[in-house]
């Protein structure tokens, strides 16, 4: 397997505009005769599918909800990222690429970084000219908030519901395809597997989720926006529908899989309150614009939040990380909480969770100002929690909510396999080891508005147009594949149930390769993983049958494949006997309890390749070359 970048020359700021000229481009005529499969329709697939149907590509789109609306990142809350300076505040194009460099511990290509900090400029007057009601200032001016590891404010938003209404912007441009003939849309439609012919890839074949029919979709080329695979660790942020399949099975069809070990912990969730939950609730970052994180300062205090006088609080972020305060990244601010916790300091029944306190920011700006920036969100967490956000500090602890790893992509967002393309959440590239706050919105529709509209077309018209014979042999044989899954899956006829195993993986992944990881602790994780997974072929229980509506059979699917997936994402973190971003190895960290970088041995993405059943993957290195930004031990001191 080759990784070639296929990054362009030149200086940073010109390769993309250089990049476009240089591709090549399908005559508008020609365009109508190239079909394009997009798989997902979130920000980054349905802004994919509605600009190539715009472009004049036919496409064909999957998902596997109801309806494009409800994907996962309408979810998304606090905001977008855009290197506007509407603020005055010494924002650039520069500056997001640094900070997003830097955020993600420089482990992400400079070259694509660079590109999504340009491009996020026209991204909002896209979103704009669709009508996405960001919240403005008096004067009519977009507004902006701060987010983690950035000291300008560049988040646009609209109110707690940013991908709520970018996911609608998305939406109508998708329908108004739809209505002309460019877009058909196939909802409640699972992929299952990925069809490459002659090394190409070439079509999908999928369930349809209501009738339990197999079919096979064939085009010239195949997009996958997929989203993240968070839900590995069974409670997470993510909707429960978020799953691995799509990019596993891709993965074992030969697209290699990046940094499969990188896992965002968000700091601020709700509290895990018992054994029986299944769903983890994100209070969005913003919160942290106006939100003080605190714990008290003595072990044990069981005192309630209000009883604790100011001087035996212990502001901890605004303690050790002064500059950046309670706006430092997310992966410092989960393990700051970890720590505090570990301490004995953590708040609430568990002891796990501490204080995020609004009382000064409603002393300075009034109620109505906080509960105009944040109303819904404060209400959300009142519903959850039963406790009123505007009179004692929410209680929030760090929750599994994103993934940096994905499909690994070259500068053209293509895959190992050419002509699979892989946008959004589904890929590796822009993050690092690390995603920044209001940044995963910015990708997904750099992605689908910006990039994959330009470089699909050089790949396109390097081809014929034509649809392969759906008698050829690899067609055929990964149906069959296919339907033998399902049957298996069906004939286990077991006792336990698809979620007993689920969350039984979920609790190796949080203690093997959750936020905190150790060469001890993933090599245990390797030796349980396979063990559930033996049970979990010999006992599962799925009923029903294949040809109807089932969503256990659904669920079974999905979480055989995170029992293989889990595998890689430990071999993966094993591997990197480093700390960096949201990949914290205690073994590798300073005395004051930092992540430890080792540049030297790993400044490379890494890129495993399926070898087969039973084989251990193959990994292959792409080096990460910096020449804009110097590499430095991260600093928000
Ligand atoms: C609670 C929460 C709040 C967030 N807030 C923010 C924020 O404020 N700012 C920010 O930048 N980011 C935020 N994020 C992250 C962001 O929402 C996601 O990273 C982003 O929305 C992912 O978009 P996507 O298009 O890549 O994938 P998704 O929105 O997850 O879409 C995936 C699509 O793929 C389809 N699909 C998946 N598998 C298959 C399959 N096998 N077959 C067919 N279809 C399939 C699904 O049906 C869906 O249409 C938040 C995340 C969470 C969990």
């Amino acid at each position: 397997m080759e990784l070639n970048p296929k990054i362009p020359a030149g200086p940073l700021e010109k390769k993309w505009d250089t990049h476009r000229f240089e591709l090549k481009l399908v005559n508008p005529a020609n365009k109508r005769r190239y079909t394009v499969l997009v798989v997902g329709s979130g920000l980054a697939g349905a802004s994919a599918a509605a600009t190539l149907g715009e472009l004049g590509y036919q496409v064909r789109c999957f998902c596997f909800q109801d309806s494009p609306r409800r994907a996962h990142s309408i979810a998304a809350q606090g905001g977008i990222n855009a290197a506007k300076n509407y603020q005055n505040d010494g924002d650039s194009i520069y500056r997001l690429f640094y900070d997003t460099i830097k955020g993600g511990d420089f482990r992400a290509r400079e070259a694509n970084v660079y590109r999504l900090a340009q491009v996020s400029v026209n991204i909002i007057d896209q979103c704009v000219a669709q009508g996405v009601p960001f919240a403005r200032e008096y004067g009519g001016l977009l507004a902006n908030r701060s987010f983690g590891g950035a000291q300008v404010s560049r988040t646009f938003y609209a109110r707690g519901q940013t991908g709520q209404q970018l996911l609608l912007g998305a939406y109508q441009a998708l329908t108004r395809q739809m209505a002309a003939g460019s877009v058909r849309m196939f909802p409640r439609t699972e992929m299952l597997d990925l069809i490459v012919v002659d090394g190409r890839a070439r079509g999908i074949v999928t369930r349809n989720l209501v009738t339990g029919e197999i079919e096979t979709h064939l085009g010239d080329a195949v997009v996958m926006a997929t989203g993240g695979y968070g839900n590995v660790f069974y409670l997470s942020t993510n909707a429960k529908g978020s799953n691995v399949t799509a990019t596993f099975r891709a993965w074992k069809r030969g697209a290699a899989f990046a940094n499969p070990c990188y896992t965002q912990i968000h700091p601020t969730c709700i509290p895990v309150s018992g054994e029986y939950q299944s769903k983890l609730t994100l209070m969005s970052e913003s919160l942290r614009n106006d939100g003080r994180v605190w714990v008290p300062r003595a072990a044990g205090d069981r005192r309630a939040p209000g009883d604790i006088p100011e001087s035996e609080r212990d502001y901890y972020l605004e303690r050790k990380y002064p500059s950046f305060g309670n706006l430092c990244p997310r992966d410092i601010a989960s393990r700051a909480a970890k720590e505090v916790c570990d301490e004995g300091r953590g708040v609430g029944e568990t002891g796990l969770g501490v204080y995020l306190d609004f009382a000064d920011a409603i002393g300075r700006v009034g109620e109505s100002k906080i509960r105009e920036r944040y109303g819904n969100l404060f209400e959300m967490y009142e519903r959850i929690t039963g406790e009123d956000p505007y009179r004692v500090p929410m209680r929030i602890f760090p929750a599994v909510h994103y993934t940096m790893g994905g499909l690994w992509v070259d500068y053209n967002l293509m895959s190992t396999i050419p002509g699979l393309f892989v946008l959004g959440e589904a890929n590796f590239s822009d993050h690092g080891a690390n995603r920044l706050g209001a940044s995963a919105l910015m990708q997904g529709l750099a992605d689908g508005y910006f990039i994959i509209p330009n470089t699909i077309g050089d790949y396109l018209a390097r081809m014929r147009p034509g649809i392969p014979d759906a008698g050829h042999v690899d067609i055929r044989a990964t149906e069959a594949a296919v339907r033998e899954r399902v049957s298996r899956l069906l004939a286990v006829n077991g006792s336990r149930p698809v979620d007993a195993f689920h969350r039984e993986l979920g609790k190796i992944m949080w203690d093997g390769c959750g936020m905190a990881r150790n060469a001890e602790g993933l090599r245990g994780a390797l030796e349980r993983i396979p063990a559930l997974r033996e049970e979990f072929w010999r006992n599962v229980r799925v009923g029903g049958a294949g040809e109807e509506f089932n969503q256990a059979l659904e669920r079974a699917g999905r979480v055989a494949d995170y029992l293989e997936f889990a595998e890689l994402m430990c071999v993966d973190a094993l591997h990197r006997e480093e700390s960096c971003g949201g990949h914290f190895r205690t073994e590798h960290q300073t005395a004051d309890g930092e992540a430890m970088r080792d540049d030297e041995r790993f400044t490379y993405a890494a890129a495993w390749e399926y070898a087969g059943q039973g084989r251990p993957p193959v990994l292959h290195r792409e080096p990460l070359v910096f020449e804009s930004v110097q590499l430095a031990t991260r600093s928000y001191k």
